[in-house]
């Protein structure tokens, strides 16, 4: 078995969709980055990369690759959990926080877990996605960006989820 940890932050700014976890949240700005800055996602990758010891997510779709220009973030969660299917990894579990003071994900985390389940072949009880403030303190209270943890647990054997 192997775990892994991911974590993300991107800037909100205005003109842009909020996406999380795959799921638009409406809200009056979005999260800059040349994918869909997806933060949720981003941090769940990283999380099952590092566990196989396959890098991070940058190396394998760098911000530089116009291919990868507004893409939705579920399709690089996707190759990433195909390249850890490749390499006879399953995933046991993945954890996640979504740390931001507004809007409140509490109405959209029911959602947002399927999404995340569906994108990667798994059972609903595999994926925990929670949120939380900061009590209004620094960056993430005062709305300037969301970040996002992940952990995960890989285990190598047989049974191929995805
Ligand atoms: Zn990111």
């Amino acid at each position: 078995m192997r775990i892994g940890i991911g974590y993300d932050v991107h800037r909100l700014v205005e003109g842009r969709k909020l996406i999380l976890g795959g799921v638009k949240i409406p809200y009056p700005k979005g999260l800059e980055g040349h994918s869909d800055a997806d933060v949720l996602t981003h941090a769940i990758c990283d999380a099952l990369l590092g566990a196989a010891g396959e890098r991070d997510l940058g190396e394998h779709f760098p911000d530089t690759d116009a291919r990868y220009k507004e893409i939705c973030s579920l399709e690089l969660l996707k190759e990433v959990g195909g390249l850890l299917a490749g390499k006879g990894w399953t995933i046991e579990n993945i954890d996640s926080v979504v740390v931001m003071e507004t809007p409140k994900l509490n109405p959209f985390k029911q959602k947002i877990k399927e999404k995340i389940c569906e994108t990667l072949g798994l059972d609903s009880d595999r994926v925990n996605v929670k949120a939380t403030t900061t009590e209004g303190l620094g960056y993430l209270g005062r709305s300037e960006a969301v970040a996002s943890y992940a952990v995960c647990l890989l285990k190598k054997g047989d049974g191929f989820l995805f």
